[in-house]
């Protein structure tokens, strides 16, 4: 990267087919060249992806890739959720993304969800600092929370269990992350918090995530996306402006560096970040000599 300071991080999610496989792992390649600080891959609701996951970071581990597994508790038991951190601790990973994670669909009311601030405090326990942990941060407020203060509170004990780093979920008004910021500062948190930045693809998917996690498109954007129906190319020439200037904003008002989800996507990513010329200079060495 140009700056050293800032960190970059990308987000993967393990593919269900051979081919998505293939595709993966031939974008993780493609956007190495940015050298970005992390890859991460997320874990599915209730452990769904647990073997995917961990083969996948395994695999990007051998290979010399810097790589954090996201890890909920889901539906295990702390014997085998330890087995797995065992694992990952033996194979090498020092660094993973603790999170409550979601209900698995059909899983009925009884089931007991591990808020994220005691997984954070089960790895330190366990572990003592071998794993920097990242947590998830919710600007515009995490849907399921009682009201913007207590969400707050709550992150900053996942801070005080232990936690090193924050991540956000996306979102498109750098206001909210920037008051969100304040607000963290004024309750006691020092720690980073990164923005997740989404890249915007698809309006349908873009809207059915969203309407999922609780992160808004403001209705000037959302319009604004309708407006261009079927014409992908014009949506996704937009999406990179937008998304660009976003990221320019919340660099130039100390956004520490940014996450990407890339859904498992090389070019969305990869034009942004070359927009905002976060290249490292052999990279940009090699495309003037060309
Ligand atoms: P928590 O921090 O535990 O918070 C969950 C809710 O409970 C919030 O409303 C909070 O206010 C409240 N709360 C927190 N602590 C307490 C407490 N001690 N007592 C009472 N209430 C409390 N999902 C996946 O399934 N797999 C992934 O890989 C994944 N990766 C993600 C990565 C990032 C960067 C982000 C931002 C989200 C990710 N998610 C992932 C989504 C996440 O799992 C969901 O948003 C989930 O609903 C909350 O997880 P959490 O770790 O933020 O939970």
């Amino acid at each position: 990267m140009t700056d050293q300071q800032l960190r970059l991080s990308f987000e993967f999610f393990p593919a269900k087919t051979p081919e998505g496989r293939e595709k993966l792992l031939k974008v993780r390649t493609q956007l190495s060249e940015f050298e970005p600080d992390f890859f991460s891959v997320t874990y599915g609701a209730g452990g769904s992806t647990r073997d995917n996951t961990k083969g996948l970071v395994k695999h990007f581990h051998s290979l010399g890739v810097p790589v954090a597994p996201h890890l909920s508790f889901g539906g295990d038991t702390e014997e085998s959720i330890k087995a797995l951190i065992d694992e990952y601790r033996d194979a090498g990973i020092e660094r993973m993304v603790a999170l409550r994670g979601d209900m698995p669909s059909g899983v009925g009311g009884s089931f007991e969800m591990v808020y994220a601030n005691e997984l954070v405090a089960f790895i330190r326990k366990h572990y003592g600092d071998h794993f920097h942990l990242e947590v998830a941060a919710y600007p515009e407020i995490h849907p399921q929370a009682k009201s913007y203060g207590e969400d707050i509170r709550y992150l900053k004990g996942k801070f005080d269990a232990g936690a090193n780093s924050g991540i956000t979920q996306y979102f498109y008004n750098p206001d909210a992350y920037f008051y969100f910021m304040d607000q963290c500062h004024r309750a006691g948190i020092q720690q980073p918090i990164y923005p997740g930045i989404m890249p915007i693809i698809n309006y349908r998917n873009l809207t059915r995530f969203s309407d999922a996690c609780g992160a808004e498109i403001p209705r000037w954007l959302r319009k604004r996306l309708e407006s261009y129906g079927e014409d992908a190319e014009s949506l996704k020439a937009f999406g990179e402006e937008l998304v660009t200037e976003l990221c320019e904003v919340l660099l130039e008002n100390g956004a520490p560096g940014l996450h990407f989800y890339t859904m498992n996507q090389y070019e969305p990513t990869a034009s942004i970040v070359r927009n905002l010329g976060l290249v490292p200079a052999e990279v940009t060495d090699s495309a003037v000599s060309e």
